[in-house]
C-alpha cells in the first residue's frame, strides 16, 4: 500500500514511475515544478468565469511591465509563441489573410534565420506556411549575406538565443540593426535565457520587435505557458491569431488559470533575491561535485556563466583518462536502472554530462548523488 503522503503515488498507481528531473526544466521528463502560490492562483481562478480578452489585456500589461516592452501576451509555451510570431509577421492583423494560412499566397512569408540558429523548433515558423531563407555558413554569419537575403518577401528576421548554440552569430543589435534599416521586424526565441533576470529586459533593449520566454521552465509557472511580449501592432497580431480567435492558433488554446498561473509565477520571479538563489544552487551542485571529485578520469567542477550554464551546475566531463563505464551507458542507467527514472543534462557535448539543480530539492540530490556514484563505480 502506497503512504498517503506519497505524491508520486499519483503516478505509481497507473504503474508509471516518477523521475527526478536534474536536466534542468525538459518538457519531456516533466519540465519543473510548479509554484506552490502558482497552483493556488490557478485552483482558485479555475472556479471563476472571466472574459478572456480582459484576463489577457491584464496578462498583457503585466508581461509589458516586466519585459520593458509595448505590449505582452501568454502564449502555450515557447513553441506556440513560435507559431503565434510568423502568423503576426506574414498575416498581420488581417482577418482575410489570417483565415488563408498556411496559404500565404500574396504575403511576404520569407523568414531569414542564421543557418547557424536553424533549432528543432523552426518548424513551429514554417507551420504557418513560412519560408525558412538561412544566411551565412555553419561557423559564421556576415552582415552582406545577411543584407543580400532581404528582398521583397521577407517577412522577418529571427533570432535564437540559447546555451550551447553559435558563439559567431551575429550580435543581436547588429541584425537588428539591419532588420530596421529595411522596416523589418526581428523576431527573437530567447525561451531559456531566464534566469538571470536581466534578460527579460535584455533583448527588447537590443531591438527585438518581439521575444519569446518560457512560462514553464526556470520561471515555474504552468509548464504549459509561454510568454510572447514586443510591439504593440505586433502582439496585436499574434492575439488576433491565437486563441479563443478562430484562426491558425486556436489549436494552442491558453486557459484562464494558466494566464492566472504565469502572472502569478512572474510576478514572484522578478521579485525573488537572484544571488540567494544562485548560493542556494551552487550548495546543491557543490555536494555533486565533492561527491565525485576523486574519481580519476573525471573532471568535475560547479560552472554559472551568462551563456551556457544559466543555474550553477555540476558539470561532468569524460576524460581520454576515464576506464570506467561509457558516458552513454551511464546515461541509461540513470534513466532505467532504479524505481526511480534519473535524467540527467546530456546537451553540453558528447563528452559531458551535468547535474542541474533546478527541479532537485535536497532529498533528491542525495538519491542523484548515490545513484551517480553507483552508475559510474559499474563495473562493464
Ligand atoms: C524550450 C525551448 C522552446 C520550447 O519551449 P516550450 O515553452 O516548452 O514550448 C523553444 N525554443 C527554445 C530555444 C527553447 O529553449
Amino acid at each position: 500500500m502506497v503512504p498517503s503522503n506519497d505524491r508520486a503515488a499519483v503516478y505509481r498507481t497507473l504503474g508509471v514511475k516518477p523521475a527526478i528531473t536534474a536536466s534542468g526544466p525538459t518538457t519531456a521528463y516533466g519540465g519543473t515544478k510548479l509554484r506552490p502560490e502558482v497552483h493556488a492562483a490557478m485552483n482558485a481562478a479555475s472556479q471563476v468565469m472571466v472574459d478572456m480578452a480582459e484576463l489577457n489585456d491584464a496578462a498583457g500589461d503585466v508581461i509589458a511591465r516586466h519585459t520593458g516592452a509595448e505590449a505582452g501576451m501568454v502564449t502555450s509555451g515557447s513553441a506556440g509563441a513560435l507559431v503565434l510570431q510568423a502568423a503576426a509577421v506574414v498575416a498581420g492583423a488581417d482577418k482575410a489573410q489570417m483565415k488563408r494560412l498556411p496559404d500565404t499566397t500574396g504575403m511576404k512569408n520569407e523568414i531569414i534565420i542564421h543557418n547557424l540558429h536553424r533549432f528543432p523548433y523552426d518548424q513551429c515558423y514554417t507551420s504557418v506556411g513560412a519560408k525558412l531563407v538561412g544566411v551565412g555558413d555553419f561557423l559564421r554569419c556576415l552582415p552582406w549575406e545577411l543584407e543580400s537575403a532581404i528582398n521583397e518577401n521577407t517577412a522577418a528576421i529571427a533570432y535564437l538565443v540559447a546555451p550551447f548554440v553559435a558563439p559567431y552569430a551575429m550580435p543581436l543589435p547588429e541584425v537588428a540593426e539591419i532588420a530596421h534599416a529595411h522596416k523589418l521586424p526581428v523576431i527573437v526565441d530567447a525561451a531559456s535565457m531566464v534566469p538571470p533576470r536581466e534578460n527579460l529586459t535584455r533583448y527588447i533593449n537590443e531591438g527585438a520587435d518581439m521575444v519569446i520566454f518560457s512560462g514553464g521552465k526556470a520561471i515555474r509557472g504552468p509548464q504549459g505557458t509561454g510568454i510572447l511580449a514586443g510591439r504593440k501592432d505586433l502582439i496585436e497580431a499574434a492575439r488576433a491569431n491565437g486563441s479563443p480567435n478562430q484562426f491558425i492558433g486556436r489549436g494552442m488554446k491558453v486557459t484562464k488559470e494558466e494566464v492566472v498561473g504565469l502572472v502569478e509565477a512572474l510576478n514572484t520571479f522578478v521579485t525573488e533575491d537572484e544571488d540567494a538563489e544562485n548560493a542556494a544552487f551552487r550548495a546543491k551542485s557543490q555536494r555533486v561535485v565533492d561527491a565525485l571529485i576523486e574519481m580519476p578520469g573525471l573532471d568535475v567542477e560547479v560552472r554559472h556563466n551568462k551563456k551556457d550554464w544559466l543555474i550553477p551546475s555540476a558539470v561532468i566531463r569524460f576524460t581520454d583518462d576515464w576506464a570506467g563505464p561509457s558516458r552513454e551507458n551511464v546515461l541509461k542507467g540513470m534513466e532505467n536502472g532504479g524505481d526511480t527514472k534519473i535524467f540527467l543534462h546530456w546537451l553540453a557535448g558528447p563528452d559531458t554530462l551535468a547535474v542541474d539543480p533546478l527541479n532537485l530539492d535536497d532529498d533528491e540530490v542525495e538519491v542523484v548523488i548515490s545513484r551517480l556514484r553507483e552508475e559510474l563505480l559499474r563495473n562493464e
